[in-house]
């Protein structure tokens, strides 16, 4: 039995109170709170191991570097990927896939190639493949989504074909709460001798994730939203890919060679962390994935798969109330509009009652137009929260409707 009443203590912000109300947060698609045992494992880090890694050979500089090996392989256990030299750290998401569309794209791809993408992606898998495809000459295409925010399959069928060299997809909608299927998109990606990226920035989070089962070339996603500091994320590519790649980022630790006019570089993924790297960060993130898998990343998805289906009905019983995004299969990513209520105002009125939400185009613009709205609320839940702040919200909601008129 998951037991979110227990798993709310670890997590000492949520009694915190707003406004003299006890804290709803309800903005963990944006960025997620952090358990005792992250903030502990960076706190003893900084007061017992701090050292810079790699480098020294003296005691502390030994255990920095232990520990943070340590999480590299713990976070690549955590996606299923045996082989720790796949997974290179990163700041983030947006990290990850510039890391792609610079050390891969600029090299592997030529004018007439297609990258195929998403109608619903986040800035971040796209901006960085509109900057690819100017510099290359290749040519971007998108895969629709239906109706209900699922994405339109049959025109994928049609869209992935030889020109493709890359399919980039979200895994779960920081907007719909859609879960795509990534591993059905890898298998068109690969018949047509086409990778297969996944922006998994809401999915490590929430889903198990098994990058083999999924079939995926790179996956890329950010400690912060999975109960990790911010300023680590990470990237994990098939170590071949990761060796026939150029560098993304030049300095120190990513070579193994230095002359005045030439490199050579590190073994991977060293070889992608080039200076000093967010050490602590990456040493708390693999204390989050040692939460995570406690917890047990089936037990978070059920939990979190029910209460974005209860919070999208509850809120569909608003009259007048638009959800987007499918009624089943979702995550906890609730996004909506209430007529004649602006979402920034909205946001505004319910954070005098102590909730959090977050309104506007969440970072994907085109998806917006889409949906032909300039903005949205979104409410985004994660395994800390119940069915009672669902209801809170729904109550605040109708009173904010009122107070509009
Ligand atoms: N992709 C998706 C689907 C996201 O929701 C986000 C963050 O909101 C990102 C990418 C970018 O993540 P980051 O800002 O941590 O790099």
């Amino acid at each position: 039995m998951y037991d979110v009443l227990k798993v709310r203590r670890d997590f000492p912000i949520l009694e915190r109170e707003v406004n003299g109300r006890r804290l709803i947060y309800l903005d963990s698609a944006a960025t997620s709170q952090k358990p005792r045992r992250v903030l502990r494992t960076l706190t003893e880090y900084y007061e017992r191991h701090n050292a810079n890694i790699h480098r020294g050979v003296h005691r502390l500089a030994e255990e920095a570097t232990g520990l943070y090996e340590e999480a590299r392989r713990k976070v690549a256990r955590f996606i299923g990927a045996p082989d720790a030299r796949g997974l290179v750290f990163t700041r983030g998401t947006t990290e990850g896939i510039n890391l792609v569309a610079h050390a891969w794209a600029r090299k592997f791809l030529r004018e007439g190639d297609e990258v195929v993408l998403t109608v619903s992606e986040h800035h971040s898998n796209l901006v960085p493949w509109q900057l690819a495809a100017r510099d290359t000459g290749a040519r971007l295409r998108f895969v629709p989504i239906r109706e209900d925010g699922t994405l339109d399959m049959e025109a994928a069928e049609r869209i992935i074909g030889p020109r493709t060299r890359l399919v980039g997809c979200v895994h779960a909608s920081n907007v719909l709460g859609t879960v795509n299927p990534v591993g059905r998109l890898a298998e068109l990606a690969h018949e047509s001798g086409a990778l297969m990226l996944v922006d998994g920035a809401q999915s490590a989070p929430h889903l198990p994730v098994d990058v083999n089962a999924l079939g995926c070339d790179f996956f890329a996603a950010s400690g912060h939203k999975m109960l990790g500091p911010t300023g680590v994320g990470f990237l994990w590519a098939r170590p071949e890919l990761l060796e026939e790649m150029d560098p993304f980022l030049g300095g120190g630790e990513m070579i193994r060679e230095v002359h005045l006019e030439r490199s050579t570089w590190n073994e991977i993924p060293h070889k992608f962390e080039a200076g000093t790297m967010n050490i602590a960060q990456a040493i708390g993130l693999g204390a989050a994935v040692d939460y995570l898998n406690t917890l047990g990343m089936e037990n978070v998805r059920e939990h979190e798969r029910r209460l974005g289906e209860y919070a999208r009905r509850r809120l569909s019983e608003i009259e007048g109330l638009t959800v987007y995004g499918p009624a089943e299969g979702r995550t906890g990513v609730v996004a909506f509009n209430v007529p004649g209520v602006h979402p920034h105002d909205l946001s505004q009125l319910l954070d005098q009652e102590g909730i959090a939400i977050r309104s506007g185009h969440h970072c994907c613009q085109p998806l917006m137009r889409h949906l032909r709205v300039v903005a949205t609320a979104r409410a985004s839940l994660y395994l800390y929260n119940t069915e009672e702040e669902v209801d809170a919200l729904v109550g605040a909601i109708s009173r904010a409707r009122e107070f509009f008129g």
